[in-house]
């Protein structure tokens, strides 16, 4: 077992063997496109008569592949399947659980460039975005296979004079797992590694827009021959299964990631009782954000618009914890506008495959066009001083988007974009930065550009998100150095690749024995 964690080490792409390396990747998946997948229950390849198709979005003529589509019946199935598969795995030792993970990573790794190009082509993540999103997925196994044997020593106790006594954690049971088309790898895996490493056994549902990269990883799941049952895959809509398995009794949590919408439906219909329950279902959820980075008067510029850009326009604004405000003292904003304006007419826009392209598609049509209905909204609330149109319409191209003079209570402001869309907001001083900052319902992350630690200070103590950043992009929290969740309606906090997130698929017993 590997002494000490480390994150895995992004892909340099300037050097010449590392784009022929992708470029191979990308030409070896190109001969899989269009392949089918089943749903995998029990460890029995399940074929279905309806089916989901995934497009590429950098071209949506091209189908990436199609997978088998579960309906009530087979969601029915796939519980008894994971209800049996716990029945063993519960009792398996937590160091045996662990190794699993740690031999998915040393595939995921050896195979790093074949599971990048599908993220490219499948999410249309620019090469580097995707080679993070692998990265992170590798780290995520690393991660929690390293921290279980902390929760296997269990709970520390106070001793009792003739009384043996200890508190260990036990899994929970039958978990769903409902992860985010916009880190279909990373997060997929991490959601799953975690509920799994615990000794829970669980259904992974993956989001309809990318479920070839989750056949993937349930393929990797099959190569390191983890027992059938363990995890199901089970592609399906949400309309169709969705509903029935969360509300299941035989459900005992639900892990989800993704929008506030469906967040709140699904917490609302797990907090009900279904005839037979025994148990209150327990919901993880991380949701949206409307993350603002503020700049203040004592700030270093460059960088400070160079946060804004990064964070406002990687993976074309998709990522929850992506910057959709900029907030700037008003001393500064002039400058911070131009700034803003011109780095982001310098980036390119174009398919996800081409390795010179800064901002691929977004994600589908209904992306899309919710997308550039808000910038139409943005029209009529701001200035925009770039961006504001469509790109070539063979994909899903949105140009990357900056509006000035928005006030803070503008639909634009306060909505979820979730789209390469950011607005600029003039504060009258640091104090207001800060108050305006807050005034949303979402507090995930947020960052603080400034040289005075008087400021920073209060930043940190007033600043209501999960993820602070202090001087840098409040994007790419990496796992196990920046533990991921934020507050209010982001979510309930749970700090994905923190130290303690294990402890959200664990239950304590205690057992007093007299001597
Ligand atoms: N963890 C990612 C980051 O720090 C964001 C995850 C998400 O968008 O769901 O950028």
């Amino acid at each position: 077992m590997p002494a000490e964690f480390k994150n895995e080490a992004f892909i340099n792409f300037s050097l010449p063997e590392n784009t022929k390396a992708m470029e191979t990747a990308l030409a070896r998946i190109a001969s899989q496109k269009g392949g089918h997948y089943p749903l995998v229950i029990g460890g029995e390849k399940i074929n279905t008569q309806s089916f989901i198709t995934s497009a590429n979005p950098s071209d949506f003529k091209e189908i990436i592949g199609t997978t088998a589509s579960a309906n009530v019946d087979l969601a029915e199935k796939a519980v008894q399947a994971a209800l049996a598969a716990f029945a063993d795995w519960q009792y398996v030792s937590p160091e045996e659980r662990a190794r699993y993970l740690f031999k998915a990573a040393a595939i995921m790794r050896r195979k790093k460039f074949e599971f990048s190009a599908w993220l490219v082509e499948e999410a249309g993540k620019n090469w580097a975005e995707a080679d993070a999103d692998t990265a992170e997925a590798i780290d995520f196994l690393e991660y929690y296979a390293q921290q279980m044997p902390k929760f296997a020593a269990g709970m520390t106790v106070v001793p009792s004079a003739g009384e043996q006594n200890e508190c260990f954690y036990i899994p929970l049971g039958v978990g769903l797992i409902v992860p985010p088309w916009n880190f279909p790898l990373a997060i997929l895996t991490g959601m799953t590694a975690a509920a799994i490493v615990t000794g829970n056994t669980v259904i992974m549902k993956p989001a309809s827009t990318t479920p070839v990269i989750a056949a993937k990883l349930m393929e990797l799941w099959e190569e390191v021959s983890l027992p059938p049952g363990v995890v199901n895959f089970l592609p399906g809509s949400g309309g169709a299964i969705g509903d029935y398995l969360v509300s299941h009794p035989k459900i005992r949590f639900i892990n989800f990631t993704g929008s506030k919408e469906v967040g709140l439906r699904i917490n609302k219909l797990a907090a009900g009782v279904s005839p037979g329950q025994k148990w209150i279902k327990r919901v993880v959820a991380e949701m949206g954000g409307k993350d603002a980075i503020i700049v203040d008067n004592e700030a270093e510029l460059e960088d400070a618009a160079n946060g804004i850009v990064n964070s406002a326009f990687g993976f074309q604004g998709q990522k929850c914890s992506a910057c959709s405000r900029a907030i700037i003292v008003k001393d500064v904003y002039e400058e911070i506008v131009a700034k803003v304006t011109a780095k982001t007419k310098a980036l390119t826009l174009g398919p996800a495959s081409d390795p010179a392209v800064n901002l691929g598609p977004v994600i589908d049509k209904n992306a899309y066009d919710k997308i550039l209905e808000y910038i139409e909204i943005g029209r009529k609330e701001g200035r925009i001083v770039a961006g504001g149109a469509k790109g070539a319409e063979t994909g899903y191209f949105i140009e990357p988007t900056v509006i000035a003079d928005v006030v803070p209570n503008a639909r634009i402001a306060q909505e979820e974009i979730f789209g390469p869309v950011v607005a600029l907001i003039k504060a009258e001083d640091f104090e207001q930065a800060i108050a305006i900052a807050n005034d949303t319902e979402y507090g995930l992350t947020g960052a603080v550009y400034s040289q005075n630690r008087a400021k920073l200070e209060k930043a940190r103590r007033e600043f209501h998100v999960g993820n602070l950043y202090l001087n840098r992009k409040c994007t790419g929290a990496l796992v196990g150095v920046h533990p991921f969740g934020g507050f209010n309606m982001s979510g309930t906090d749970s700090k994905a690749g923190g130290s303690d997130y294990l402890l959200l698929f664990l239950q304590a017993k205690s057992v007093a024995e007299k001597l």
